[in-house]
């Protein structure tokens, strides 16, 4: 008897055991206005990196970093002797965490909320099939675990310009696939005008999940972790994964990384040694000559960023992706006044960030049309975006690249005739 109770007792506790929780985990902002406040905050960001969700930078520039309640009195008491002043911006963690998840296994696809990777490339399926002409599922990757890194391919014309648009490589940040899916759904039933000239003009590889193996992970009820950001190659028994979006080939591991393998930043053990983004350059590069753009979505911060990440120097078109990018901005306030600022990614992050997708894409590759969104919100939410924004999030970037692929194909069309 004792024996099937010690089974018992087992085979309970392996199906209790949970998602990491983060109850009572509590989202400060900090705003360092002297040196020493600045140096304890870069100390602290080498050793917690994960803490951390908006890093140091520089004087008067925001930070953002997440306590455990372990850590609170600590927290609170170096606070107060460096004077440091600060907002509490997220109560508890847990609580905006389980705001996210969808309680109910959904009915079919929908944008108020929040969709797990089956979900969503089912969905990529079902839309190939409704519009066999032109929309097509494409695997572009593959990943550790052994799942495929799929996109759709929208063609309109054989020869038009494309747009490739990249969703997930940092997997906690879920409004990027979101809004990557609702872009793609407006391109093929939209009915404004300005949509569906651009809809119809361009053809459009979209991928929403470029870090399908870390997705699947924040949704994991049972052993995930819904701020997992990294891949899952382990790299030692407790340091899992590398940012995917540190691990181009170009400029690797020069700036804006920790080579620690337990670190949020850590590259890699070399230049494309994880999977996805290897078998997702390679595919890249296969359509290099079908792509006039690359377009990155991440969260948060609501920034439109134009390459370089490694470097503060100015790319060489920078002026004009900078006009472009204002327009942008200017068309994604209309709708919810949702402000955005723009600039090159090394001034904006000035940890300077290398080996990232879209550094690539302008430095190997030679795209001349880059851009980075650093998606909603600001402060309140950071990573956990209430899906009632998906909606408004999805409208408002519309209305920026629709905004900007006019503009482009105005000027390109000025130019040739
Ligand atoms: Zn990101």
């Amino acid at each position: 008897m004792w024996r099937i109770i010690v089974l018992w007792t087992v085979i309970m506790g392996l199906a209790t055991s949970d998602m990491v929780s983060y109850e009572g985990y509590k989202v400060f902002t900090i705003y360092p206005s002297v040196d020493k406040q600045l140096k304890l905050l870069q100390m602290s960001m080498k050793q917690y990196s994960s803490w951390f969700w908006k890093q140091p930078s520089t004087l008067d520039k925001e930070v953002q970093v997440m306590i455990p309640p372990s850590q609170l009195q600590t927290f609170y008491e170096v606070v107060h002797v460096t004077n440091t002043p600060l907002k509490l911006e997220i109560n508890n963690v847990q609580k905006l965490i389980k705001n996210t998840i969808p309680e109910n296994q959904s009915q079919g696809f929908d944008f108020q909320n929040y969709h797990t990777l089956e979900e969503i490339y089912e969905y990529l399926e079902e839309l190939a099939k409704k519009y066999p002409n032109k929309v097509q599922v494409v695997v572009g990757g593959k990943t550790y675990e052994g799942r495929q890194i799929k996109g759709v391919k929208i063609t309109n014309h054989e020869n038009s310009p494309g747009i490739f648009i990249e969703g997930g490589i940092h997997a906690r940040e879920w409004i990027s696939p979101a809004t990557a899916m609702y872009i793609l759904h407006q391109l093929l039933t939209s009915t404004n005008s300005k949509v569906k000239f651009v809809a119809d003009y361009y053809n459009w590889f979209i991928f929403p999940i470029f870090n399908p193996d870390g997705y699947a992970f924040t949704f994991n009820k049972t052993h995930g972790d819904r701020l997992w950001i990294k891949s899952r190659k382990p790299y030692s028994p407790n340091c899992i994964g590398a940012n995917l979006n540190r691990n181009w080939d170009f400029q690797w591991n020069t700036s804006g990384v920790n080579n620690n393998p337990c670190s949020d930043i850590f590259p890699g053990s070399k230049a494309f040694s994880e999977i996805e983004m290897k078998t997702m350059s390679e595919y890249i590069k296969s359509v290099n000559d079908q792509l006039y753009a690359y377009i990155a979505f991440h969260s948060y911060g609501q920034h439109l960023m134009i390459p370089y990440g490694y470097t503060n120097a100015h790319i060489s078109n920078y002026d004009h992706l900078h006009n472009i990018s204002l327009k942008g901005i200017e068309a994604l306030r209309q709708k919810y006044n949702t402000v955005y600022d723009t600039g090159c990614i090394g001034e904006l992050f000035t940890n300077l960030p290398s080996g990232i997708s879209v550094d690539y894409m302008a430095g190997v590759l030679n795209k001349s049309v880059v851009y980075l969104y650093e998606l909603r919100d600001k402060h309140e939410y950071g990573f956990l975006l209430s899906p009632e924004y998906i909606i408004p999030t999805g409208e408002e970037t519309l209305d920026s690249l629709v905004a900007m692929f006019n503009e482009l194909y105005h000027l390109d069309y000025a130019k040739n005739n």
